[in-house]
């Protein structure tokens, strides 16, 4: 039996929820290439397209909804008594809350946030944000950034995901290509510090060998029976 549980979620947990990934649409992400949308050069050169873009991506990501995948996370976190079960995310959609997953740590960012580039408060953003939005921590204009980690830019919450990675007796990666650093040696730290591992994918992926045991399948389908198993286990 385990103790602690890590759940590691990349974009295809979200798949079947109608959110494409970056790998089944060509690398871009809703028809843009990442350069021009993703990276910290592109939102210093042209910030209002940087805005427009995740502001139409906000309307497509709040009109989504969680799938099988995701709710069968808030069914182990609610059976589950060996331990805690954390949710370290590298979506920015909302689906895991939507889900009424706890514990979950958005390492790249949320999709409903801005955060300002002068004081660095994080604020609510779940409305259109632009250049002549002010900041309502230090009243600027021009200042806010769509808290969204771009290329080139550290990633949030690492001391707390880096200790859960250290404790955890089970790392479960669902619908992450392991392209991604540095979510791509989660796994390989966890397995360090004596983690099983296990990932669901639609195939094997770049970094399988980090892995005790593959599920191959549409995690809608494969993960929430996985929990049943694990439940059934006790
Ligand atoms: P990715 O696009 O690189 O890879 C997605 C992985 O999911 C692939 O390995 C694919 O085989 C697998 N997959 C696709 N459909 C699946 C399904 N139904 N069941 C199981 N697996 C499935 O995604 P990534 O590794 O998460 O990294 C890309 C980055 O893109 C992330 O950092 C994230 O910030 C961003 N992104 C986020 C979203 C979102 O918030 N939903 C969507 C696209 C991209």
């Amino acid at each position: 039996m385990y103790g602690d549980i890590v759940i590691l979620s990349g974009a295809g947990i979200s798949a079947e929820s109608g959110i494409p990934t970056f790998r089944d649409s060509d690398g871009l992400w809703n028809n843009h290439r990442i350069e021009d949308v993703a990276t910290i050069e592109a939102y210093e050169r042209h910030p209002e397209q940087v805005h427009d873009f995740y502001n139409g991506l906000k309307i497509d990501l709040q009109k989504a909804l969680p799938n099988p995948a995701h709710l069968a996370i808030t069914e182990l976190q609610n059976g589950y008594r060996n331990g805690t079960v954390s949710v370290v995310t590298q979506n920015v959609d909302l689906l895991h809350e939507k889900a009424g997953n706890r514990n979950i740590y958005h390492i790249h960012g949320q999709i409903d946030q801005a955060v300002c580039m002068n004081c660095g408060r994080i604020t609510d953003a779940r409305g259109e944000v632009t250049t002549e939005t002010l900041c309502a921590g230090c009243g600027m204009a021009a200042t806010l950034k769509p808290n969204i980690v771009f290329f080139g830019e550290n990633l949030l919450r690492m001391i707390e995901v880096d200790a859960l990675l250290d404790k955890c007796r089970l790392l479960i990666a669902v619908g992450t290509s392991g392209a991604v650093y540095p979510a791509n040696t989660f796994a390989r730290i966890a397995r360090y510090h004596g983690a099983d591992t296990i990932e669901f994918n639609l195939h094997a992926t770049v970094n399988s060998y980090d892995f005790d045991r593959h599920v191959i399948g549409r995690a809608g389908e494969t993960f929430p029976r996985f929990v049943k198993e694990l439940s059934a286990e006790k």
